[in-house]
Order: structure tokens, then sequence, then C-alpha cells
């Protein structure tokens, strides 16, 4: 079967780990006889921001509606654009259009990865968070009133629906059961936000009793983030709403280690729409140019879109292929500086892809 993959690398390190992720999917297309057909776009960048004064053209809705599955790499240059134009333009657009409503980030501490939490090795760290990712605490309904005077209030309404809970909470409960420890555990806050955290409980506590074979539990999201960081081993499937997935979501990668390797799935669990693959990390205009870019966050990227175009195998491999190119460790593998390394984005990338052929 032939997919259609929209490649979009975007700015700064973005364009260069892109080259890596793609030779990763094109190694894996040959191994496991995959057809892909990568079609290279050129907005969502911020040079074509400076050459149209826009982020993207009219049509993009068009351009990258059909196609099944969005490969991106890292949008943002400060100095030259502000972000709330460039990722607002780009990014976000792409989230709300194609209703990708899970971001999806799997938090797992690979060989050779010092974790900053003393005393973690591979194995004890292996979770997924799913953070909802179309509505909850980032709704703009509200305001302010009573602007300049001492009797200033500002309100900004949390918007659930049982829709968007339960479609949610549905992709966590079926990520669950093919998880090896079948456990799920919702994030919640219902001890002090008292309307609408309750109500969330309400349907994992409903939608739990269609899946008897998982167990279910929960956690105020200020002892889940202790946790997070004390007990990680204890996690499985992490599932919360909007805000608590986003500060969840970045602190699991971050107990895995570099930011360099960590992957990320926008996703349309039913595939009305193109899921969007990325890596966690920006654009990092700091070490832009130098060809020492980490290409894993890029190339993790691509296993999970193979994944989620039904390609259990061939996402696997490329995930064992990183693990043997990281356990190998930097005497024996190109890896880059971040890992303790000396070699360079495309040397990393390289011999991964050697890895994912030979298997
Ligand atoms: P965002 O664009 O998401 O707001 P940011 O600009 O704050 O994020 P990043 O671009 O992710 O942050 O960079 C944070 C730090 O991590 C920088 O110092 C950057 O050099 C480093 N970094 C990020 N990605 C990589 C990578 N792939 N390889 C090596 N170092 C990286
Ligand atoms: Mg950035």
């Amino acid at each position: 079967m032939s997919h259609n993959i929209a490649v979009i690398p975007g700015d700064g390190i973005g364009v260069e780990v892109m080259p890596e992720g793609v030779r990763a999917l094109e190694a894996a297309a040959r191994r496991f006889d995959l057809d892909f057909k990568f079609t290279d776009i050129d907005f969502a960048s911020c040079d074509y921001f400076e050459r149209h004064g826009k982020m993207m053209p009219d049509d993009w809705r068009d351009r990258l509606g059909g196609m099944d599955a969005l490969f991106f790499g890292a949008v943002g240059m400060p100095e030259r654009v502000p972000d709330h134009i460039s990722l607002w333009g780009s990014l976000l657009q792409f989230r709300r259009a194609f209703d990708q409503y899970v971001n999806l980030r799997p938090c797992r501490l690979m060989p050779g990865i010092k974790s900053p939490l003393a005393g973690r090795a591979p194995g004890d760290i292996d979770f997924y968070v799913v953070r909802e990712n179309t509505e909850g605490e980032y709704s703009s309904v509200g305001g302010r009133m009573f602007e300049g005077t001492d009797r200033e209030v500002v309100i900004q309404d949390t918007v659930m629906t049982r829709t968007g809970i339960d479609r949610v909470l549905k992709f966590a409960f079926e990520l669950a059961k093919t998880r090896p420890r079948q456990k799920l555990t919702s994030a919640t806050k219902s001890n002090g936000i008292s309307i609408t955290m309750p109500y969330w409980d309400e349907r994992v506590l409903e939608m739990a009793k269609s899946y008897p074979d998982i167990s279910v539990d929960k956690f105020h999201i200020d002892i889940l983030t202790a946790n997070f960081v004390l007990h990680p081993d204890w996690f499985d499937v992490v599932v919360a709403s909007n805000l608590f997935g986003d500060i969840l979501s970045d602190l699991g990668p971050a107990c895995t280690g570099t930011i360099g390797v960590a992957p990320s799935a926008n996703i349309n669990p039913e595939g009305h729409f193109p899921s969007l693959f990325e890596p966690v990390h920006g654009s990092a205009p700091d070490i832009f140019g130098r060809g020492i870019a980490n290409p894993i966050g890029q190339i993790w990227s691509a296993a999970m879109m193979l994944e989620h175009l039904g390609h259990i195998d061939a996402g696997k491999a490329v995930v064992d292929a990183i693990e043997r190119v990281l356990a190998a460790g930097p005497s024996d593998a190109p890896l880059t500086p971040d890992l303790g390394g000396r070699g360079t984005t495309s040397e990393l990338g390289e011999t991964i892809a050697e890895a994912i052929k030979t298997g």
C-alpha cells in the first residue's frame, strides 16, 4: 500500500533533522516492502513568511488535507518572526483544522542515556502521556471587566464536552489495551476544581466499564507530577486534560534525558484528517547550521508515524535500531554532542538507517 506523506521541515534544525527522518522511513520501506510518496512542503517556515508575508498559502488545507500523514520538523525563529505568528500561523492551524485531538508522547528511557532521575535505568521509565488537545482549560471563553480600575475582574472558563472527553479517553484505553501492563492513570484535580474535574473523573469511570481488563487509577495533578519524578515506574498510559497534559508531556520526556530524542504525535484517530508527527524539541536556533543536532527525535517520530499507518513491525524496527545504536555508546557509534559523542546529524542518521535495514 502506498502512503502520501507531506514533508514539512520548517525552520532551524528542523531542516537538518528532517532528511534523517526521511532516510529512516526509506530504510523501513525497503525492509518491510512499503511505499511512500513524499511531497516536500516549503511553507510553514519563517523563510516562507519573509517571502510572502504569511506562514502558509491560502490553499494549504487542500494541499495537506488529502495526505496520509504530515511529517513535521520544527517551526519558529524568534529573532526573525515572533513565535505567536510562526506557531499560530502553522502548527496550531494544523492541529485545529485536522482535528488532531490526541497529543501523544512516549516517555521511555533509552539505553545509554542518563536520566536526570538518580538511579533510573532503561525499563524503569516506559509510559505514554495522552493529552487532550482541543478543549478544556485552553478555551477563549471569558474576558476582563472593570478594566483599569481596582475592581478589575478576569475570567477564563474551562470548557469540557462529553464528546471531547470520551474520544480522548477511548484512545487512551485502546492504547492501554496494547500495552503489556494494561494500566491507565487519569490526571485529575477534583478536590479543588469542583465542577469540570469531577465530570472528567465520572467519564473515566464510565469508560472503564467497557474495558474490564484495564486497571485504572487516578491522581491529583500535584501529586502526579511528584510521582513522575519519584516513581516513574508506576505508569503505563497516563491520560490528562489539555492543561494537565501540557505539563505532563513536558515533564515526562524531561525525565528520560535529552530533549533531542523525544518524539510526539498529534493524532486524528479516525483518520478523517492527516495526523502530524514531530520531535518534541524546537528549532534550536542556538545550534542551527553546525550539523550537530540530534536527529533521533525526528527518527522516532517516523516510527510513531509507521505505527499510526498500521505498520507496527516497521515502527518497532525503527525504535529497535535507535536503541541498538544508542546502546553502542559514543565510542562505537557517531552519537551527537548532546549524547556525549562527536558525530554529526547525518552520520548518526545514516548509522540508524543502516541498523533499520539490517534488523
Ligand atoms: P520551542 O521552540 O519548542 O519553544 P525552545 O526554542 O525553547 O523550544 P528548543 O529549540 O527545543 O527550545 O531547544 C532547547 C535547547 O535544547 C537548546 O539549547 C537546543 O540547542 C537544545 N536542543 C534542542 N533540540 C536539540 C537536538 N535535536 N539536538 C541537540 N540539542 C537540541
Ligand atoms: Mg524554539
